[in-house]
């Protein structure tokens, strides 16, 4: 099209679940049709980039030093819920179910793509553990190679001997679906992670 046109289509393509033809559509959309927009959109991120930063505690989204959830008085600080990153924070809380706290690894261990201990936010969830009165450490870390890798190391190098109980979150069919299209690792957890009846 344009040169500019172009150079905003390629950033627009960065973004994770955008292929070309919504690129495209987004680009059209605040371009020509809707200039208002993206006026909202620049300011909002320029808002957006000046205040908002990762709690220094727990790594969720913050506008102070502790986000919204480390410092409500009313949560249960005896628990934990660990996970890979920010986002599956957010699909927790959406799900109404948990009350304790959280901390966000940024990832997960991962050799082969040179993720090592010191490239997650480990240094101050190893703080949390001396400081606060944690009871349960719940992981909801994926359920793969890498995943199972990082509760191991989690359970030997940052729990130690501490006497905290470790969990793991149970992995299993998603509503909806059945066991006739599941796949084997789903299966096997749903098997292996499956509780008494009645
Ligand atoms: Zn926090």
């Amino acid at each position: 099209m344009t040169p500019a046109f172009d150079k905003l289509l390629d950033a627009l393509k960065r973004l994770p679940g955008l292929g070309y033809r919504s690129a495209e559509r987004i680009a059209l959309k605040l371009l020509v049709e809707k200039p208002q927009w993206a006026k909202d959109l620049r300011q909002a991120l320029v808002e957006a980039e000046g205040a908002v930063q990762a709690c220094v505690d727990c790594g969720n989204l913050s506008e102070g030093d502790l986000c919204a959830i480390c410092s409500d008085e009313s949560r249960d600080r005896s628990t934990i819920c660990l996970v890979e990153h920010v986002p599956d924070l957010f699909s927790i809380e959406r799900a109404g179910v948990y009350r304790g706290l959280y901390h966000s690894l940024g990832g997960k261990l991962s050799p082969i793509h040179g993720v090592g201990p010191k490239d997650l936010n480990l240094s101050s969830l190893g703080k949390r553990l001396e400081r606060e009165e944690v009871e349960e450490l719940i992981l909801a870390l994926p359920n793969d190679v890498e995943g199972e890798a990082t509760c191991h190391y989690l359970q030997e190098e940052v729990v130690g001997d501490r006497a905290i109980k470790i969990s793991r979150i149970g992995f299993g069919i998603p509503s909806g679906a059945g066991v006739t299209y599941s796949d084997s690792t789903t299966l096997r957890s749903s098997l292996e992670g499956r509780r008494s009846y009645g």
